[in-house]
Formats: C-alpha cells, structure tokens, sequence
C-alpha cells in the first residue's frame, strides 16, 4: 500500500495560531504552550520535543502528487513534508474514503474496514528485513479467512493451535508442510486430526505432550518449546509455556525411549517488548538447547524464533518513527522498531546458526501481520455525562462495540486503542483535525456490564448520537476473541 500512488484529498489548512503545524488528512500537529509537539496519528497522540525539521508553515506548498487548496499565497523555499507523514497520510486515504462511503450509505453497526495491502507489505517488510527467516502467520491473532487467503497465496506459512485453525489454512490452500501445529499443550482429539491431515510437526514443552504424541502421533517431529526471558514484554508466555533448559535432557531421553523424534527449539520471547535485546538472546538460548539434543543423539534442523514482532506500520525511512502508546503499560517509552529488532536478530542468528548449518529458521508473526490492517469504525449509540472531581463536566459516549467483543484486547492484551472523530459532513476533515475542539470524555462499550469501559480517559470533539468514532489498527487480538455477549452483535467486515 504504502508504495500505490494515490492521490490525498488534504483539508484546507487553516491557521489558528501563529506557530508552524501540519494538517494532513491523518494527522494534526500543533504546539502546546509549553513550545512541545503534539503529533495526533492513526497510532494516538504522540509527543515530539523536536519538531523543528518536521513542521511546516501553515501556508506551506505540499508535492503535487497531493491536491491542497491553500488559504494564501505558499511562501518562498517551504521545508519539505516528512515522508512519513505523506506516506502515513497516502496510505490512510482510501481507508477513510471507503468508510465515508459506506457511512454516507447509510450504515448504522459497528464495522471493520480491511485495508489487505497492508498485510502483504507487512509480509514483504518481513522478507526484507530478515531473509533468512520463514514466516508461519500465528493464526490465533486474526483468523479471517481472507487475511489467511491472502498470506497463503504469497506463500507464507502458518503457526496453529487447534483443529479449526488448521482447517482454515488447508481451506485457504496451504499444504500441510506448510502448517507447524505450534501449541505445546494440544487437545488430543486435535493431535489425531493433525496426524490425519499431514500436519507433522508439532511443539512440546513436558513429559505428557510426549506420552500424548507418542500415542496418537508417533511419526511426528518435534519442536522443543524452551522458556526465554520475557520480563522486558508487556504481554509474557513463561508462566505458561516453555520448559526451563535444565528440563531438556530428561525430555530428550523420555523421547528417545519413546522412539520419538526432536528435530528443533522454539520459543516465544513474549509481546511488546521493550528492547530488542531479548530477542538476540533468545537464540543464544536456543542454541544451548540445539547442542543439548544433537548431543543426546537427535538430528536437528529447525529454528523457531516465535513472534512477539511489533504490528506497527511505519516506511522504510521512518525507522524510529514508530507510534507511540501502542501499549497501554508502556507509557511514553517507545519499543523497538521491527527493523531495530531484525538488526539485532540478523547477526545472532547468523553466529549461531550460519546458513552453512543447514537448520532451517522459522517464526510465527502474529500482530506484526495484521495489527495496522482494520479500522474499526463505531456508531455512537448514546451519550451521558458524568462529573468529576473536579466538578467538570465530560460527556460518556456509549458505542455498539465493547469489551465483550473487539475491545477485549483491552483485557487481554493490554491494548490501548485510539479513537478518532469520524464526521459525515461536508467539512468532516477539517472537524476532525480541529484539534483545539477536543476535551476529556470516556467511552463505553454497549452491554450492561459496568466493566465494560473502552477507555475512562479520551480525548475526542464534542459528539452526539449518531456520530461515529474510528479506531485505527485494530487488526489484532480483537475480532478473533470478540463474542455476542448480551445479545450485541459483532461488527460487520469490509474489505477495501
Ligand atoms: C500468540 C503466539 C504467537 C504470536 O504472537 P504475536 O505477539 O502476535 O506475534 C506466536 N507463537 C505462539 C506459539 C503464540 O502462542
């Protein structure tokens, strides 16, 4: 997407205050008084202390591949537009343009919009950035079927954890060497399917995986899931899964007595993490645990470094330009660019395990492919207000989603979505990017659970019933645990 050549409709730019601001389609830029940026983008609101090569004067003349009407005269020798907001910009226009649409049409349910190019540039980042590395999609995060379609017509492969799952990807037309049944802890009814469609490779990380694989699986080859340290992530896996190193060499005679064959290490360095360290520590780990089984006799070959690869799309330039607050845990800290992170994972795995090793190395991306695909696009289906200590008074908005459905990534995964304004009208963008009209409001989700709060602390312009609000990257981790608790229904899915 990001390399289509669209053309961006921008909103007149208006000047409201004396000091230099962007406006684009997707982002508003303005300084607070304090002489610090504020950057609204799909990503949330961000801070930025050093917009000075960023900003542009308000009357600035943008490249013409995008049709601005300008208020007043450009002045002489105008600072150029950062890529990454023209691209962020370009990318988002047909998204927003094909949900005006089907607003204008007259929609009233909450929808996903599908932006699919999206998820093949993810792919392509991916390939680029790390060569060596196989790509098995981790199917749990979104399981739309035509996500996986997509991801299995470029030849990507897939990380299952149920019966249904490798369904899917067979249906999408996958063969089954192209599946590893990655659950350590599997439904034995769920081993016998996979036995029965070819699915043979497959994760373990205790003794009775093994008596269980032995029993209805014996040819399968296994991966041993070890635990790595997951304390820089905002979503960790080493409570649950993963055996400790010093676990191996019991498993690995269990194995051997049970004529079964280890032929790899997988781990999962967990989600969100903070530094890219860990991930290059991980295969150091891995490759303790890959000498331990080739000494006790087993022959190795495969590397599964797991996900935990951040979802956030930024241009190949914008390294370091990365949204903030895609967790809500981390504060303003800023984790680690997909590209920061193959930087680090490049050299580990070439040391440890150089293509002349012949062990062929495998991940399983999850948010990574899918975290910027949708916009999840709310109608405001009622509206209260409530006090606060202060005595101030901020309207609740009540949206027909919640917690029970796509915004259970708020439970579950620590997500802190961002809301947008979506206006209908004739001067929508400008409505919307009139950043000096936003105030504190909370959202709320639409069954009658107290819990379910979508966020106490927002900031959107003043809106009433019927109004719409917009959630950009909402691709992982929501519809696929969404249910129709209270009888809500869940969202409806568009695809551009
Ligand atoms: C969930 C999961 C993944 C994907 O994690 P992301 O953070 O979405 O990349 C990969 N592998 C396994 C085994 C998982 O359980």
């Amino acid at each position: 997407m990001l390399g289509r050549a669209h053309s961006v409709l921008l909103p007149r730019i208006v000047a409201r205050t004396p000091v230099p601001h962007v406006l684009s389609a997707a982002h508003a830029l303005h300084r607070d008084a304090a002489g610090a940026g504020t950057v609204l983008t799909s990503g949330g609101v961000r801070n930025l202390s050093n917009l000075g090569s960023l900003a542009v004067e308000p009357h600035a003349a943008v490249p013409p591949h995008i049709s601005f009407t300008p208020t007043t005269t450009p002045v002489l020798n105008p600072p150029r537009l950062p890529d990454t907001f023209l691209q962020e910009a370009e990318r988002e226009a047909p998204m927003l343009q094909a949900i005006r649409q089907l607003v204008a049409e007259g929609e009233t349910g909450a929808f996903n919009m599908y932006d699919l190019e999206v998820v093949r540039s993810q792919l392509h980042r991916f390939r680029r950035n790390l060569p060596r590395v196989h790509p098995f999609y981790a199917m749990k995060c979104n399981p739309d079927e035509r996500i996986v379609e997509l991801l299995a017509s470029e030849g990507a492969n897939f990380d299952c954890a149920s019966k249904a799952e490798i369904g899917i990807a067979l249906r999408s037309g996958a063969s089954a060497d192209r599946i590893i049944f990655a659950n350590p802890c599997k439904q034995p009814s769920h081993v016998a399917y996979a036995a029965a469609s070819g699915v043979d490779i497959s994760t373990f990380d205790g003794a009775d995986e093994l008596f269980k694989i032995h029993a209805l699986q014996p040819n399968a080859r296994l991966v041993f899931r070890v635990r790595v340290d997951d304390s820089h992530a905002v979503c960790t896996m080493s409570q649950k899964y993963g055996a400790p190193l010093a676990e191996l060499p019991e498993l690995l005679a269990l194995a051997t007595s049970l004529q079964l064959k280890v032929v790899g290490v997988s781990y999962h360095v967990g989600s969100g993490s903070m530094s890219a360290e860990p991930f290059a520590d991980a295969v150091r780990t891995a490759r303790a645990a890959f000498d331990l089984a080739a000494h006790h006799g087993h022959e190795m070959s495969v590397l599964d470094i797991g996900g935990g690869f951040p979802g956030t799309i930024a241009a190949e330039s914008g390294k370091g330009d990365e949204p903030l607050l895609v967790f809500a845990d981390q504060g303003a800290h800023k984790p680690p660019s997909f590209e920061e992170i193959a930087e680090v994972l490049r050299p580990a795995l070439d040391e440890h395990f150089p293509a002349s090793s012949g062990v062929k190395i495998i991940a399983e991306p999850g948010r990574y492919m899918v975290h910027g695909c949708s916009n999840l696009v709310t109608n405001i289906i009622g509206r209260k207000y409530s006090h606060r200590a202060t005595g101030k008074e901020r309207p609740m908005y009540f949206v027909n989603d919640g917690l029970y459905g796509s915004f259970n990534c708020v439970l579950y995964d620590h997500a802190a979505p961002s809301p947008l304004p979506l206006f209908s009208s004739a001067d929508a963008a400008q409505r919307e990017l009139d950043v000096s009209s936003y105030s504190d409001c909370s959202i709320w989700g639409s069954t009658c659970d107290g819990l379910d709060c979508i966020s106490k602390e927002a900031r959107l312009p003043p809106l009433s019933v019927g109004d719409w609000i917009r959630w950009p990257n909402m691709g992982a981790y929501t519809s696929a645990a969404g249910s129709t608790f209270n009888g809500m229904e869940r969202p409806t899915n568009y695809y551009l």
